[in-house]
C-alpha cells in the first residue's frame, strides 16, 4: 500500500526518531528534534558519509568551520545578493507563499457566446475560452491535497458562474479544468494577475512576488547596529573556500583534492513543509573538490565520478535504487554560478524531489573570494610551475533530508502467520539499534545473568537494545518496527546445553543458532561489512 507521509511523522514521533521542535510551546515552524532514535540514524549517515568520502579516500580532508563568518563572506559568495526566493502574500489570509512552489487551478469555462476566437488569448485556456478565474492557489504537491483542493475549485466555479451544467463548447462534456499546475509566479505578469481575479472576490488575492533573503542574520557584539550584523551560514560551503588556503598551506595535498564539512545551516524558508524535508535548521554533508580547470562541459569527467560516487553512496546506505532518479540541470534551470548540475532525485511520498545536487561551479567561488577579500586564492602546479585558480565539483547532501528518504525507503509492511507486521528494513550500517537482547523469561537467574552479560559485550561496540518485556512475538515486533536488523535469544538451551543463541534476522524472519563466542564476529560481518 501506498505510503503517507503522515504515516512517517506518526511513526517518527511515537518511536523517538523525531519530535517537533518546542512541543510543550505548541511547536515552531520548521524546526525538529531528533529524539534518541533519530539522533542514532542521523549519527550513522554522518559516519557513513566521513568514513566514505573522508576517511577511505587520500584526496579529501575534513574541516569544521564556525557557523558565523566574517559578514564579508556571504556579500561575496553572492548570497547578500541573491540568495533569495519569490515570495508572495495572500492579502485576504496574510499567508506567505513561494511563488515558484504554487500550484494554480485556472477554472476554464468554454463558453458558446465568448468563442469563436481561436488563438491563445493569454488566459490559458486557448481555444475561445475566457478564463473565469483562478480557483485556488495552493503549495506542496501531495496529490490527495490536490484533488480534494481540485473538487472545490469546480464547486466554487459552478457556484460563481451561476450555472452548474457548465459545459465545453466544443466537445459538449463538462468544463474542461485544467489540472493543477505548477507555476512559478515570477513568470506571471502584472497584466495577468490583474486579470485573474478570485471567484467572489473580484480582486486579486496575492500581491505580486518580491525576493525574500533567506539568511537569518543576528547581531555580534554588544552594539546592535549595520556595523555588527551577521548572518547564520545559509550553506557549509562557503567555510570551506575561505578556509581553501589554510588547508592548502597546513598538507601536502595537490590537485585535484577535496575539503568535506559536515554541520547545520540555516535558511529562513519561506514555506518550510514536508517535515524534515525542507526545514529552517538542518544539516549539510558538503564537499568541494578542487580541480585543474577544463571539466566544463556537462558532465565532465570529474563531474560525471562524483554523480557516480554519490549514487553509489546513497545505495550503500540503503535507498532502494528504483526511488532514486536523476535531475539534469541545464540551460534557465542553472544557478548562474554553476556550469552543470545534476540532482540526485528520490522518491518521497509527496513527489520526487532533490535528495542531493552535484554541482561543477567552475572557479567562481574562489575567484568571487579572491576579489572580495584581496587575497590570491589559486594554485601553483609544481610540475608545470603554472598558477591558476581551480576549478570546483560540490556534492552537496542534506543530512536530515537523507534521513527521511532513509526511513522512507525502509518502510516495509508484510505478513507473518497471518498477522501484519510493519518494519524498518533499515540497511545494518545505518540502523539506529543494530541488535536488540532478549532474554526468553526474566526471573532465571543464570538465564539473565548470561543476557546481561552478551549484552554489556555487544554495548561497548554498538548501539544495542536489552528488552526483557511481553511475549517474545511482540518484542520482535518492536524492535522491527523500529528497524532493529538482529534479535538474539538467550533461552534456556543457551545455559542448560548449547551455550547458543538465537539470531534472528528482521527482514527474513529466519533464526540461526549461534555460539555465544561467535556473536561478534557473526554481528560485526553483518553489520560492519
Ligand atoms: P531547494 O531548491 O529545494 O530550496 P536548493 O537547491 O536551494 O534546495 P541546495 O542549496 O542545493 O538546495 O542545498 C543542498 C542540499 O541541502 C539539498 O540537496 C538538500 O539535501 C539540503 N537542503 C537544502 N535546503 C534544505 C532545507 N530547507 N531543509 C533540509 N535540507 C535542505
Amino acid at each position: 500500500s501506498k505510503l503517507k507521509m503522515e504515516d512517517v511523522v506518526s511513526l517518527c514521533k511515537r518511536r523517538g526518531i523525531v519530535f517537533p521542535s518546542s512541543e510543550i510551546y505548541n511547536g515552531y515552524a520548521g524546526f525538529f528534534d531528533y529524539g534518541p532514535l533519530g539522533t542514532e540514524l542521523k549519527r550513522n549517515v554522518k559516519d557513513a558519509f566521513w568514513t566514505e568520502f573522508v576517511r577511505a579516500r587520500e584526496d579529501v580532508v575534513g574541516i569544521d568551520s564556525s557557523i558565523i563568518h566574517n559578514p564579508s563572506t556571504w556579500k561575496s559568495s553572492g548570497h547578500l545578493d541573491g540568495f533569495s526566493d519569490p515570495m508572495v502574500d495572500c492579502r485576504e489570509t496574510k499567508l506567505r507563499y513561494r511563488a515558484d512552489q504554487l500550484y494554480t487551478s485556472p477554472a476554464i469555462l468554454l463558453d458558446n457566446d465568448r468563442g469563436g476566437n481561436d488563438k491563445d488569448d493569454g488566459d490559458g485556456g486557448g481555444g475561445g475560452g475566457i478564463l473565469l478565474g483562478y480557483v485556488t492557489v495552493m503549495e506542496g504537491n501531495d496529490v490527495d491535497m490536490i484533488k480534494s483542493a481540485e473538487t472545490q475549485a469546480k464547486k466554487l466555479l459552478k457556484e460563481s458562474s451561476g450555472r452548474d451544467d457548465v459545459k465545453d463548447a466544443r466537445s459538449g462534456r463538462d468544463a474542461r479544468f485544467k489540472p493543477f499546475e505548477f507555476v512559478d509566479l515570477t513568470q506571471v505578469t502584472e497584466d495577468i494577475m490583474r486579470r485573474v481575479p478570485s471567484p467572489g472576490s473580484g480582486k486579486p488575492t496575492l500581491t505580486m512576488p518580491r525576493d525574500f533573503n533567506l539568511m537569518f542574520s543576528t547581531n555580534v557584539g554588544a552594539m546592535q547596529d549595520a556595523t555588527s550584523l551577521a548572518y547564520l551560514r545559509p550553506e557549509t560551503a562557503q567555510g570551506i573556500f575561505i578556509n581553501y588556503k589554510n588547508v592548502l598551506g597546513s598538507s601536502r595535498l595537490k590537485l585535484p583534492f577535496g575539503i568535506a564539512q559536515i554541520g547545520k545551516a540555516f535558511r529562513n524558508e519561506i514555506t518550510p513543509r514536508n517535515f524534515i524535508f525542507r526545514s529552517r535548521e538542518f544539516e549539510q554533508m558538503e564537499i568541494e573538490y578542487f580541480i585543474p580547470p577544463g571539466d566544463e562541459e556537462v558532465w565532465g569527467p570529474y563531474h560525471r565520478d562524483w554523480i557516480r560516487d554519490s549514487r553509489s553512496f546513497l545505495e550503500g546506505v540503503g535507498l532502494r535504487s528504483e526511488l532514486l532518479g536523476y535531475d539534469v540541470h541545464s540551460g534557465d534551470g542553472l544557478a548562474h554560478y554553476a556550469r552543470a548540475c545534476t540532482d540526485i532525485t528520490f522518491k518521497f511520498p509527496f513527489g520526487t524531489q532533490e535528495l542531493m545536487g552535484i554541482a561543477a561551479r567552475g572557479d567562481f567561488d574562489l575567484r568571487s573570494h579572491t576579489e572580495g577579500s584581496g587575497k590570491v586564492l589559486d594554485y601553483f602546479d609544481e610540475d608545470t610551475k603554472e598558477k591558476f585558480t581551480p576549478h570546483v565539483i560540490e556534492p552537496s547532501l542534506g543530512v536530515d533530508r537523507l534521513v527521511l528518504a532513509l526511513i522512507c525507503s525502509a518502510y516495509a509492511e508484510d505478513e507473518i502467520n497471518g498477522e501484519k507486521r510493519n518494519y524498518l528494513s533499515f540497511h545494518p550500517r545505518i540502523a539506529p539499534v543494530k541488535v536488540a537482547v532478549l532474554p526468553l523469561v526474566k526471573n532465571k537467574e543464570p538465564l539473565v545473568d548470561a543476557a546481561r552479560a552478551l549484552f554489556g559485550k555487544l554495548q561497548r561496540r554498538w548501539n544495542v537494545m536489552y528488552d526483557q518485556t511481553g511475549a517474545i512475538g511482540r518484542r520482535y515486533r518492536r524492535a522491527d518496527e523500529i528497524g532493529v536488523p538482529y534479535c538474539i535469544t538467550v533461552d534456556f538451551d543457551t545455559i542448560e546445553k548449547d551455550g547458543a543463541v538465537t539470531v534472528r534476522d528482521r527482514d527474513t524472519t529466519e533464526q540461526v543458532r549461534i555460539p555465544l563466542d561467535e556473536v561478534v564476529p557473526y554481528l560485526s560481518k553483518m553489520i560492519d561489512g
